[in-house]
């Protein structure tokens, strides 16, 4: 079978990704080669297809067992000997990889690092051809990722031991060139092709949502999503824990996962999630790398990340399969307060210098102030994150919460001279700048230690802005921030004033801001007439499945949950994670394409030969049953 055949009867794919076939030619023609693309981009087909062509055995370099289990379970459901090599395995499962792995059947191996090393690892792989080393998750080698796995840093040394090298592809989906450039150093990669595929994920819709309380909002947004999979993503256990006990309290059924909870636990939420029987998870950020679900419709932030490789990653779980999907963020200012604590508590890495640890803090304190600015930004979201990966785009995407709503013109001039003045006044009474948490004090007039301390209570400009709340005050700081007005000291969060400040205290400059209107995020045409799945919303669109059914949507919704809980069935009985059978793209395929027999099943996306044998025939009862009537 050639690359194209294996594409479309084993995978069951109409045709490649953006970047797939450059990889995959790439390493089929001896190069070794980096693959950079988002979460969900396709990046095991890269080396699947040809670990599948070649002669011997590929091995696969995975950080996760629950990575590789889930990957190798998927491989094996499309019919493709695939094994993975970890300590879960019994004395018979073992019996039988060897066995394989000997005989030449098991074309796709996954190991984790720190099995590269063991004797028995070795004596396993002794003498057989390996044509190909993928390692995935490449940027676990390198320090100044998020990630970073000591154990990465021993695969150079095992590739260099082997009698003949194989071929090395390392794929990540971090971008930066530091981390890019560690890979290809620290893999001793020779003259490797790199590819890097755009990061834009179209089918998901980003939104930041700051006004209301949290819990209200989510509460709808859930409302909103009754019946599709999603996570909320908290940043602490505690957290984790209340907005866990406030969706059962309203009757919102939910799993829950964080590191403080005991193992089996988290692995009854875990399966309970992606076998479909719970439709939201909400977890910290403990809950991630190993998720390979696809179907997940929602992943909304109850808190913000720390970085925004850590909101893209975490957000881009949502829609793997190509569906529409949402990520939407619920900001507020004291997340921020939350952030940098959770920075000084992780400054404390026995593993490095002071120096070393001084440099991750003000790495760390960066990315963060990036992370804030997104969640204050006015232009569009998407933009603003392809622009953090480096990344040209269009000035609107048209599709993101910004985009779409609609704005005010807010004239905060007066307020913007209050502050700035204050800001000046301060560093005129003190000598030095302080932060905005002191300078938000200042402004409301509290009676804080501190500032009475300071004498800031005889500033002319102390709580001249005694009516608005600190949290209010640091909005305005950041809105200023933002406008280059002010500017924070990364290191200690001292504010000062710009050359642009000048113009508003001296110069009466107005100050003019943007404000979303309180049905924000609303898609423009209120009723599509034959869409399918739009459901309107106070908050945010809920995403339509992409490609429009040529049905009434009634019956285009009914016909898929009736696919659904044919899966769902089909699963149970077999003990697998629904999405293994096919994904939530594919039965919205089948369920537009309503195919009638075999050939027709073929050419739904997503339906390969081998699966097609195994479940076609109830998918086709199934549909058959519904023309019927
Ligand atoms: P990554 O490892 O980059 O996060 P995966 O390899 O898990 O992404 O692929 C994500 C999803 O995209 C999977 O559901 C996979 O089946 C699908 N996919 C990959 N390549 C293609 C393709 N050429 N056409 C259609 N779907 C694809
Ligand atoms: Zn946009």
């Amino acid at each position: 079978m050639d690359i194209y055949e294996i594409n479309s009867s084993v995978f069951g794919h109409s045709g490649f990704r953006e970047g797939q076939m450059y990889l995959i030619s790439s390493i089929l023609n001896g190069r070794d080669c980096i693959g950079i693309m988002p979460t969900g981009g396709g990046k095991s087909l890269c080396y699947q297809i040809p670990a599948m062509t070649l002669p011997g055995l590929t091995l696969v370099i995975s950080p996760l067992i629950s990575l590789m289990n889930d990957q190798v379970a998927a491989l094996r459901q499309a019919g493709v000997p695939a094994f993975a090599l970890n300590s879960s395995l019994s004395y018979h499962e073992l019996d039988e990889l060897r066995y394989d792995v000997r005989s030449g059947r098991c074309k796709l191996l996954y190991v984790s690092p720190e099995r590269l090393e063991a004797p028995a690892f070795l004596e396993l792989i002794d003498g057989l051809r390996l044509p190909l080393v993928a390692v995935d998750e490449a940027h676990c080698i390198s320090q100044w990722g998020q990630d970073f796995r000591p154990s990465y840093l021993g695969i150079s040394s095992f590739i260099k031991r082997l009698p003949r090298r194989p071929v090395v592809a390392a794929f990540t989906a971090t971008a930066t060139a530091e981390v890019r450039e560690d890979i290809a150093r620290l893999l001793e990669l020779r003259s490797p092709k790199v590819l890097v595929t755009g990061f834009d994920r179209p089918n998901l819709f980003f939104d930041v949502i700051r006004q209301g309380s949290k819990s209200s909002t989510l509460l709808e947004l859930l409302r909103e999503r009754r019946g599709r999979p999603g996570i909320v993503y908290c940043s602490t256990r505690k957290n984790t824990e209340r907005v866990w006990e406030l969706l059962l309290k309203h009757g919102i059924p939910a799993a829950k996962y964080h590191a403080g909870m005991p193992d089996f636990e988290r692995r009854e939420s875990q399966d309970a999630f992606q076998f479909d029987r719970v439709d939201v998870m909400v977890a910290t950020n403990a809950f991630g790398m190993g998720i390979d679900k696809s179907n997940v419709g929602f992943v909304i932030h109850y808190n913000m990340p720390l970085s925004l490789e850590a909101y893209y990653q975490e957000a881009g779980r949502a829609g793997r399969d190509g569906s529409s999907a949402d990520c939407i963020l619920l900001y507020s200012p004291s997340d921020v307060m939350t952030a940098r604590k959770l920075i000084e508590r992780d400054g404390e890495n026995e593993a490095l210098s002071p120096e070393e640890r001084e440099k991750l803090r003000r790495i760390e304190l960066l990315k963060l102030s990036h992370m804030e600015s997104y969640c204050s930004a006015t232009g569009c979201l998407r933009g603003f994150i392809l622009s953090y990966f480096g990344q040209e785009h269009p000035e609107r995407c048209g599709s993101c919460g910004n985009c779409r709503a609609a704005y005010a013109v807010q004239d905060i001039t007066t307020q913007a001279q209050m502050l700035l003045s204050c800001v000046q006044r301060i560093r005129g009474a003190l000598g030095y700048s302080l932060g905005a948490g002191l300078v938000a004090q200042v402004m409301t007039g509290s009676r804080d230690s501190k500032v009475l301390e300071l004498g800031l209570d005889r500033l002319s400009t102390y709580g001249l802005m005694k009516d608005s709340t600190t949290n209010e005050v640091r909005e305005l700081i950041s809105r200023l921030i933002e406008l280059g007005y002010l500017n924070r000291n990364m290191r200690h969060g001292a504010l000062s004033l710009t050359d642009k400040a000048a113009g508003v205290l001296f110069r009466g400059e107005r100050v003019e801001i943007p404000v979303r209107s309180k049905r924000a995020g609303q898609p423009p045409d209120r009723a599509p007439a034959r869409s399918v799945g739009r459901r309107r919303s106070r908050l945010g669109p809920v995403s339509e499945p992409v490609p429009e059914p040529d049905m009434p949507p009634k019956e285009f919704e009914a016909l898929f949950e009736q696919l659904r809980a044919l899966r769902r069935s089909l699963a149970a009985g077999l003990g697998i994670p629904p999405y293994l059978i096919f994904s939530d793209a594919t039965l919205r395929d089948m369920a537009r394409k309503s195919p009638s027999d075999m050939d027709g099943l073929l050419l739904v996306n997503g339906v390969g030969k081998y699966k097609a044998e195994k479940y076609g025939a109830a998918f086709l009862a199934e549909l058959n049953k519904t023309a019927d009537k």
